[in-house]
């Protein structure tokens, strides 16, 4: 049967009608910010002080677009008669987000928590030079990286925080007993003093002939 003449004209003010009503989905970006998840992957921050330049994350990149440089330094032995150490020190820490494909491998095998996802996405550029970020601007990154999430109520410590606790523990401890010691010290010397003969406290006073 052939469509009733206005059919399809009746049809496209239906749907017309039906999204008026709804709720709109467009985000006014950039004059609003949108809404993003807590995991999102914006960029990547670099948190220098935990980077032991153990090299895992460049040879992990399926891009090869890390670039670290460093040299090794000799520490003198901590003790007299020990042994030197060497430390490999940065140099250089770079990672060109013109090839990286976000995949997060770096950020999951560093073993020293050195580097973070930032959910900043704001950082596109005319110069494809300009998306190989430094260190400085990797560490600026680092500023923007969320607080993690609170632990469940459930889950066991974290062998860090069980760590630091023992070891604040330790030294209160430590001190408790030091002031302790000090204190009774401090008690002795003043029976000590009380202890002493009057007549070492005034050596003018004449004994009578
Ligand atoms: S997110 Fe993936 S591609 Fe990007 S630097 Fe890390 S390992 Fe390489
Ligand atoms: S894996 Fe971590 S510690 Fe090792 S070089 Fe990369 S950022 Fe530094």
């Amino acid at each position: 049967m052939p469509p009733l003449p206005g059919s399809g004209l009746a049809k496209g003010l239906a749907v017309t009608l039906r999204t008026m009503t709804k709720k709109t989905v467009t985000e006014q970006y950039p004059d609003a910010q949108p809404e993003l998840p807590p995991r999102t992957r914006g960029v990547i921050g670099l948190f220098e002080e935990n980077c032991t330049v153990c090299m895992l994350c460049a040879r992990e990149c399926p891009d090869w677009c890390i670039y670290i440089d460093s040299h090794k330094e000799t520490v003198p032995a901590a003790v007299e008669g020990g042994r030197e150490r060497s430390r490999n020190v940065l140099d250089r820490f770079a990672i060109d987000f013109s090839l990286c494909m976000y995949c997060g491998i770096c950020i999951e095998v560093c073993p020293f928590d050195a580097l973070f996802w930032s959910p900043e996405f704001e950082y596109a550029e005319t110069d494809i030079r300009e998306l190989t970020h430094e260190r400085d601007k990797l560490r600026e990154w680092m500023w923007t990286v969320p607080s993690p999430p609170a632990l469940d109520p459930a889950a066991e410590e974290p062998k860090e925080l069980a760590a630091a606790r023992k070891a604040a523990d330790k030294l209160a401890a430590t001190q408790a007993a030091q002031a302790a010691q000090a204190a009774q010290a401090a008690e002795a010397a003043e029976a000590a003093q009380a202890e002493q003969p009057a007549a070492s406290d005034d050596p003018g006073e004449e004994t009578p002939a």
